[in-house]
């Protein structure tokens, strides 16, 4: 079956939804017929609120924004209507005090960023510590990621930064935080039933294999859920996709749309529910701990619930974890929890509810730091246009995907103009 569209978005995650809103407010779009499609059952992407109740959500994927980086994003949280409360965690409760201690090394070794910024975070800190000193540094942070050899301190330092567990150690550290009261994929969804009120239409399960342009048009081909093929031609097309998708489209993938390399890490979060919030004693409400040990980072979200955040190595471990069956993965949270605590296991309940996602792709980011690198690609024969946060300066946010968008759209919405 074909099907034809004015304007294709490939991809309904924030991105690709901020592009459909972005050029329904132009008026070079009025009568476009504009479609979206994702391989998803729905919009959000790595947006993913899950409902508890009425009350209580908890999320998956995206969780939370502060104003001060992102305000684009609230700017939309806001002109939707949305309510946010204040995100808690921005402060690590690190054992024996030590986060004055490890705010001025940090902060002191800044002025060398100059010079030696390039060099990977690890080499960084350990010509001017050692490198057991800075193993313990960079360890007491939370983020596997900091380790990498293709981080640089640059880098290292941009990220501890822009994330509320770590910006005590940087000049953010007033930096304010929210979560979304009702879950970002109400709004997600919000976002959506805009769209479609104005017209554009979106079809699910359907997963973009192929992309080729024949003469003034663009043939895209589909894999619905049914694994066939569906073909769709359209006059224009956005790609809302993260460079991990894109080499799977045969459009060679950087090298014809880019001189910038892409790379992506899995992240995991686990949330455990218990009959009594048993961590209250411990003063732990609303603190984040850092784990020696595969939780990494441990959140106790009012008496309501733990969850844990880990990223790199740690993410792949608890998904390999979980490949033993759910008992075994529980019993290692478990312990391992117990261990972060210096409890015995024995000493705290088991969850009686729990939630976990594994993202193999969860942030994705151009490995060669440019400011420079284009907020958007564009396919140097096609002109296929491609938007993802990751080609921004807030890769791994929302508000890179806002920014991309309007970047995208801006390019084709003057496309249209002409
Ligand atoms: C665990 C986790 C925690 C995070 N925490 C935060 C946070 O606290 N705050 C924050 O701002 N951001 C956070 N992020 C990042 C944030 O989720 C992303 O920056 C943002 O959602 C990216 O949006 P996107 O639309 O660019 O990409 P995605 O959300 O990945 O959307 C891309 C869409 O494209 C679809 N797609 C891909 N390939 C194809 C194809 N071939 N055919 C059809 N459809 C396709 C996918 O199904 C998906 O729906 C987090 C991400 C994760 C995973």
């Amino acid at each position: 079956m074909m099907h034809y569209s004015d304007i294709c978005i490939v991809g309904a995650g924030i991105s690709g939804l901020s592009c459909v809103n972005q050029l329904l407010e132009s008026s070079v779009c009025n009568g476009l017929d504009i479609q979206v499609f994702d391989m998803n059952a729905d919009v959000g992407g790595r947006v993913n609120s899950k409902n508890l109740d009425a009350e209580e959500s908890i999320e998956l994927g995206a969780g939370r924004y502060s104003p001060q980086l992102h305000p684009n994003f609230q700017r939309v949280m806001q002109s939707y209507d949305q309510k946010n409360d204040i995100y808690p965690f921005t402060e690590l409760a690190l054992k024996d005090n030590v986060q004055e201690k490890l705010r001025s090394t940090i902060l002191s070794l800044i002025p060398m960023l100059k010079e030696h910024g390039k060099d990977s975070f690890l080499s960084f800190i350990s010509s001017y510590l050692g490198e057991i000193e800075a193993r313990k540094i960079i360890k007491s942070m939370g983020y596997d990621a900091l380790f990498l050899p293709n981080i640089s301190a640059e880098m290292a330092y941009d990220i501890i930064e822009k994330h509320p567990e770590t910006q005590s150690f940087s000049k953010n550290a007033l930096n304010q935080w929210f979560y979304a009261s009702n879950g970002f994929t109400q709004l997600i969804g919000q976002m959506k039933a805009e769209a479609q009120s104005k017209g554009v239409s979106f079809t699910f399960d359907h997963r973009l294999i192929s992309l080729i342009k024949q003469d003034d048009e663009y043939q895209l081909t589909f894999l619905n859920e049914a694994n066939e093929t569906v073909t769709h031609v359209a006059r224009h097309v956005i790609l809302a996709i993260p460079p991990s998708a894109m080499p799977k489209l045969a459009l060679n993938f950087p090298e014809d749309w880019s001189q910038y390399r892409y790379g992506s890490l899995p992240l995991f979060k686990g949330f455990l529910f218990y009959d009594t919030p048993w961590w209250e004693p411990y003063q732990l409400v609303d603190k984040v701990i850092i784990a020696d040990n595969p939780l990494r980072k441990i959140y106790f979200k009012s008496n309501k619930y733990i969850f844990f955040y880990t990223d790199s190595e740690n993410a792949s471990y608890w998904h390999d974890c979980l490949k033993n069956g759910e008992d075994e993965f529980l019993k290692e949270v478990h312990f391992h929890l117990a261990d972060a605590l210096d409890l015995t296991p024995a000493h705290i309940p088991f969850p009686k509810e729990h939630h976990h996602k594994h993202w193999p792709h969860g942030v994705e980011f151009c490995v060669d730091t440019a400011i420079e690198h284009p907020f958007a690609l564009l396919h140097k024969e096609n002109g296929v246009i491609a938007c993802s946060d990751a080609y921004t300066s807030h890769c791994g946010w929302m508000e890179g995907g806002i920014l991309s968008a309007k970047k995208s759209a801006g390019i084709l919405i003057e496309r249209l103009s002409k």
